[in-house]
């Protein structure tokens, strides 16, 4: 006898959509039946109809408000809203405060979350020029080491244009087994480019946008590539936006240890769309042509980008409304937590993705890459209960109402997808169901 059984529905996987019932002990799955098998649990769920999918894992999450009384999206909101969107794992980039970059701000972070958390979430570190923390933060349980290559707003954290820092450090994180996270990008070229457009008469979400150029974006891949072909270090290439980018990981791929991925926004929305948008549409990297995101729906499609991650920056409303003011002041990044599933299913709708390309980049890659595999990403006997219950018959529409997130805004709102949600597990638990939540949050900090 199974504590939970969830019978009649499809099971998704990266390679088929199947009937099956799954048998449930404890927080784990116990068994995945097939439908003649007769197996029977304390409690059920008939699934007819439904699709099941594993819970997704988000490897790309920014919650900025750790401190309790801070009015920027927390622990429990932006959790809420993983729950509400089929996402049961985060991973979290170290930017937000408490940066981790040594152990005790690491577990600060870490134990914040307790009590807090509707869903799992694992820690990224952050490496810059002081990079003696390492090994403590690998011990205690990592999922990354991230370098900046040529961000702004972080001057002690960013590795810039030294060459030398670049390769030190990745050779620190592979000799502690780890991946170094990359968010790419020429620092002189973005300084150059903000120079140059810096007294636009008219600035636009395009002059923003011009100064995070292609070429940018293509430098910083080709550097953290080379580096790490020559150091042997494992790289994880960030929010790859264009063609250019797509061909240089490709010619590297058999050179380094390298994964990639692309933010979903960058699959649904183009440059077009960015200009209706304004300040909500002001994102890094920027939002381009419609060539190039084709070429990112293809790229996914052909597994050449290994996972789809939502990039959720949650700009308050009021921190965006001041750059449609005045472009130059609005906070890039866009909301996307619980709107990570629906991107994908407007994706299938469109006849752009399929369901397993979906399981594929949002579930069993990101969980296999950053080693929190089998136990998370993926439907099978002895994973953690993480499930997702979607109708695909139930259209639904997305409108900034239904939110979680203190960023109580979507650039969805208004689009119907074809699909809903209905319930959501972790570790065998309901965290939502019928538009609510109906436990406790039970979220835990899992490590590699
Ligand atoms: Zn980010």
């Amino acid at each position: 006898m199974f504590d939970l059984v969830i019978r009649n529905g499809r099971l998704v996987s990266p390679d088929a959509t199947t009937p099956g019932t799954i048998g449930i002990s404890g927080s784990s799955i116990a068994t995945i039946a097939p439908p003649g098998e007769q197996i029977v649990g304390a409690n059920e769920i008939d699934a007819t109809g439904m699709l099941i999918l594993p819970g997704l894992v988000d490897a790309h999450v920014h919650i900025p408000g750790f401190l309790l009384s801070s009015r920027l999206d927390d622990f429990t909101s932006a959790s809420k809203a993983a729950a509400a969107g089929g996402v049961t794992t985060v991973l979290l980039m170290p930017t937000d405060d408490p940066r981790t970059a040594t152990p005790f701000y690491f577990e600060q972070k870490r134990d914040s979350g307790i009590g807090r958390s509707y869903i799992d979430y694992a820690l990224q570190a952050i490496v810059g020029p002081m990079s003696e923390s390492i090994d403590d933060l690998a011990a205690l349980g990592a999922v990354s080491f991230e370098l900046f290559l040529a961000y702004g707003g972080m001057p002690n954290f960013i590795i810039g244009n030294d060459d030398y820092e670049l390769a030190r450090t990745l050779r620190l994180i592979r000799d502690v087994g780890g991946i170094a996270g990359i968010t790419p990008h020429s620092p002189s070229l973005i300084a150059r480019l903000t120079a140059e457009h810096r007294d636009d008469p008219d600035p636009t979400v395009a002059t923003i946008a011009a100064t995070r150029s292609i070429l940018s974006e293509a430098l910083g891949i080709a550097r953290a590539c080379t580096a790490a072909a020559d150091t042997r270090a494992q790289i994880h290439i960030r929010a790859v936006s264009s063609r250019q980018s797509l061909d240089l990981i490709r010619r590297f791929k058999d050179l380094a240890a390298l994964s990639s991925e692309v933010m979903s926004h960058h699959l649904l929305f183009d440059a077009e769309d960015a200009k209706r948008m304004g300040a909500y549409g002001v994102i890094t990297p920027p939002l381009r042509h419609a060539s190039e995101r084709a070429a990112l729906q293809d790229a996914v499609r052909a597994g050449e980008i290994d996972m789809v991650v939502s990039d959720h920056s949650p700009h308050l409303r009021e921190d965006k409304e001041r750059g449609q003011a005045d472009i130059w002041t609005a906070p890039p990044g866009m909301t996307g937590l619980q709107t990570l599933c629906a991107s994908m299913l407007a994706l299938i709708d469109d006849g752009k993705l399929t369901l397993q390309d979906m399981v594929r980049t949002c579930c069993e890659n990101p969980a296999r890459w950053f080693r929190l595999y089998p136990r998370k990403g993926t439907l099978r006997s002895g994973a953690d209960a993480d499930i997702v219950i979607l109708n695909p018959s139930q259209p639904t529409l997305i409108s900034d109402s239904d939110q979680h997130s203190k960023a109580d805004y979507t650039t969805l709102a208004g689009r119907k997808i074809s699909a809903r949600i209905e319930r959501v597990l972790l570790r065998g638990q309901t965290i939502f169901a019928d538009g609510g939540f109906p436990s406790a949050p039970t979220g835990r900090f899992v490590r590699p």
